[in-house]
């Protein structure tokens, strides 16, 4: 395990003090340098990861700063954090229902309480607590279910009564709304919210660090296979790239990847909104989410409320969602919390999600030798970074899955083991 302010990383991120930031604020700012070079592709890599979202950083940088694999190179198409990684609602949980789940992200959760430290980058991980609410008896059945499963597990979950629900978070109606009563909550209060930029940032800085090249503008457009059927090299729009160990960590986009390795997923492709409000003053001190409503919420540093709404009904590639989906959501949340009728909106986007038949995450070997996934994360990947990327990059340096991630294969699909979090894992993060 890589101790917190490792040297290595520390020596590359001299020039941060307190004598800096005032000595560049008298000058205009001019001399501060690139957080992470823009290094040119060689011609080979020990590993090649396709995604240069969190998962695909964090694998990076474990793989370098654990495993001792340098040569490893994260393609992205565009930037860095421009997919889902920066577009999320940044939800970070653990309170997952069954026991393979609730191993994966509460590694995940203990990752992200020393995270800026590990990565000395403020991801500004803020542990607020998360309530989910119940609306019928069967919410409340669900939630008392999972709540018992985590205790049962070692993780931190509580079942509030509606009064209990108000007193921590103030402005929710609980005076037995007719479409939405509250009768219950769940409560994590280790849960809360981080900055999506930073974690991106942060690992990507010290991924470069270590040696990694972190290569944006560069789209994969092809997968070669050598004689035996192996992986042997990625074409780009930058050049081909040789390497036998080929990770594809691209999210909503995995399909179209692993189809250029002649490789089919179980996985469908939707678009999933998020919105803000103009800024407010602090009125909302937790995550609240619904699974009812399809609708979750919280308060950033910034004072906006920040919204997610519903996966839409159809798959798309289209990176904008239906109008009527964010509409219902708003509807909802403004049922919910009455507080909210006057708020104007100021953006809304999409991000596109890869959801799997048993709503959680492929990882691992495929048949294809020397291809591994990591994808399927729908919509509740952003909180699993930590614990996936460290896992999955012991797991590529093995050439084995790790025990925690070994449930999380593919063949899951063929042999009917699936981990069932629809509940767990549908629109509320
Ligand atoms: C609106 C919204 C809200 C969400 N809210 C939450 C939340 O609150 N909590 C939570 O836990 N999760 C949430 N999620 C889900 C979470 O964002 C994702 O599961 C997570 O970010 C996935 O990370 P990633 O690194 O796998 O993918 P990404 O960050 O999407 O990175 C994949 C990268 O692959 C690149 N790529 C694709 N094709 C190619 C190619 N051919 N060549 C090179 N690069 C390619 C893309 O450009 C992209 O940057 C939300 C998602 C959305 C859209």
């Amino acid at each position: 395990m890589i101790a917190a302010h490792d040297p290595r990383i520390l020596r590359a991120m001299r020039g941060f003090s307190f004598g800096r930031i005032l000595r560049e604020s008298f000058s205009g700012h001019t001399g501060w340098t690139r957080q992470w070079r823009s290094p040119e592709p060689q011609r080979a890599y020990d590993v090649v990861i396709v995604g240069g979202g969190g998962h695909g950083l964090a694998t990076a940088y474990h793989l370098a700063a654990e495993q001792g694999v340098r040569r490893v190179a994260v393609l992205e198409k565009g930037w860095i954090g421009g997919g889902n990684s920066g577009r999320n609602t940044t939800i970070v949980r653990s309170n997952y229902l069954f026991e393979e789940s609730e191993a994966l992200y509460e590694h995940s959760l203990k990752l992200w309480e020393g995270l800026s430290r590990t990565l000395n980058y403020n991801v500004m991980y803020s542990p607020r607590g998360v309530m989910a609410l119940g609306h019928t008896e069967s919410d409340v059945q669900i939630i008392r279910r999972h709540v018992h499963a985590n205790r049962l597990a070692g993780i931190d979950a509580d079942f509030l009564t509606p009064a209990q629900a108000k007193a921590l978070c103030p402005i929710l109606d609980v005076s037995q709304a007719p479409r939405y009563p509250v009768l219950g909550a769940s409560w994590q209060g280790r849960g809360g919210v981080a900055r999506h930029d930073a974690v991106v940032w942060g690992y990507a800085r010290a991924a470069d660090a270590l040696g990694v090249d972190v290569i944006e503008n560069c789209e994969v457009t092809g997968v070669r296979r050598d004689a035996a059927g192996a992986v042997s090299a990625v074409e780009t729009t930058r050049g081909a790239i040789s390497t036998r160990m080929l990770a594809l960590v691209a999210a909503g986009h995995s399909s179209v990847l692993a189809g250029m390795a002649g490789l089919r997923l179980p996985i469908e492709s939707f678009p999933l909104q998020a919105l803000v409000s103009e800024p407010v003053k602090p009125i909302m001190p937790c995550v609240v989410m619904s699974n009812t409503i399809d609708a979750y919420m919280s308060q950033s540093d910034k004072g906006e409320l920040v919204i997610g709404a519903a996966a839409d009904v159809y798959p798309s590639y289209a990176q904008r969602g239906s109008f009527h989906v964010t509409g219902a959501t708003l509807d909802s949340l403004c049922e919910l919390f009455p507080c909210l009728r006057r708020l104007r909106m100021m953006r809304c986007w999409a991000g596109i999600v890869d959801i799997t038949p048993d709503r959680s995450p492929i990882l691992g070997p495929t048949d294809v030798p020397g291809l591994w996934l990591n994808c399927g994360w729908g919509t509740g990947g952003f909180k699993a970074i930590p614990g996936s990327g460290q896992l999955f990059a012991a797991s590529l340096a093995q050439g084995a899955p790790h025990p925690v991630l070994a449930p999380f294969g593919l063949d899951r699909f063929r042999t009917g083991r699936l981990i069932d979090e629809a509940t767990a894992a549908a629109v509320s993060h």
